[in-house]
């Protein structure tokens, strides 16, 4: 495992993943039913920002300061609020409109932002130093619990939960192609148990051919469920893609989406396409997947 999520803590992918996060916490939180997320890959939970991997990467700067540097609609800025708020929140007075940012929430740290006293997170964590962290970063905290498992274990044991409402988050690091065979598997067994789930998968973007197939896959996973669930597949591109190139498109699936969402993410996608993509070259595309 060499991945460190600390270089890519707010990167545009970070952005895109997050603000999806919330809007469906959103949803989540409107019934007072108590709700239980799942964060199967969860990471160290919160970034430094001024620390040496982020420093290095720079992703930040391209990605979280210049939305919150840029103008965007108060239609939109209020979408967007329930993400934005935990970020800003986190960085209290350190944060001026240039980006001076010194921290960076984790899906773990979001989620908590959202839980009430009836509901509960289980964040897991595979590696030594992320999970230690993540522990740390989670505190004493009775509604949310780190937990040292691996993610696709994880998945299984804890699917589904006593509550039998909330979200699956799956976000794991594709330093292996694997992972792409092991999400499909993984959701396909999860489904199988927890049909009314909600789940969020995130996938990089860099072969049409391996994304094409896992959202066909997954679309049918959820159509053969009983009942049968929706899917939503979202990509982002801040770049054209280039052979050797660093990410540039980032993509989600979102099983059991809430109603409201593909319709609210019509409304957020296009102005996170001015400040993110590189002159001019943000694109996003949000489809209902065929099986
Ligand atoms: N979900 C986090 C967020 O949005 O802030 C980011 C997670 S990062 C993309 C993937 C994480 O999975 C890394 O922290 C990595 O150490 C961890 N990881 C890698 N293999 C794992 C495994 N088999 N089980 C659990 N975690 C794993």
């Amino acid at each position: 495992m060499n991945y460190r999520h600390a270089f890519h803590a707010g990167s545009f992918a970070d952005v895109v993943k997050h603000a999806v996060l919330a809007r469906i916490l959103v949803h989540l939180r409107a019934k007072p039913a108590a709700f239980r997320v799942i964060d199967t890959h969860a990471g160290a939970g919160l970034y430094d920002l001024a620390g040496p991997e982020a420093n290095r990467s720079g992703e930040w700067r391209a990605g979280i300061a210049r939305v919150l540097a840029a103008t965007i609609p108060d239609a939109v800025r209020a979408l967007l609020a329930p993400y934005l708020d935990v970020v800003l929140g986190l960085n209290g007075a350190s944060l001026n409109a240039t980006g001076s940012l010194l921290s960076y929430p984790g899906s773990p740290f979001m989620v908590r932002a959202f839980l009430r006293p009836q509901d509960r997170l289980i964040a897991c964590e595979l590696e030594p130093g992320a999970a230690a962290a993540l522990t740390r970063h989670l505190g004493r905290d009775r509604r949310a619990k780190a937990i040292a498992i691996d993610g696709w274990t994880a998945l299984k044991a804890y699917v589904p939960p006593p509550e039998r409402r909330g979200l699956v988050l799956v976000d794991p690091p594709f330093e292996q192609v694997e992972d792409f065979a092991r999400l499909a598997v993984g959701l396909e067994a999860a489904y199988r148990k927890w049909p009314t789930g909600s789940y969020l998968l995130w996938y990089p973007v860099k072969s049409r051919r391996i994304t094409d197939g896992l959202a066909r896959h997954v679309a049918g996973i959820a159509a053969a469920g009983k009942p049968a669930g929706k899917c939503l597949r979202l990509e982002f591109s801040v770049a054209p893609q280039e052979a050797g190139a660093g990410l540039v498109s980032t993509g989600l699936l979102i099983v059991n989406p809430p109603w409201t969402l593909a319709g609210e993410l019509k409304t957020i996608l296009p102005e996170l396409e001015k400040p993110l993509g590189q002159g001019g070259a943000g694109r996003f595309r949000l489809e209902t997947p065929k099986p």
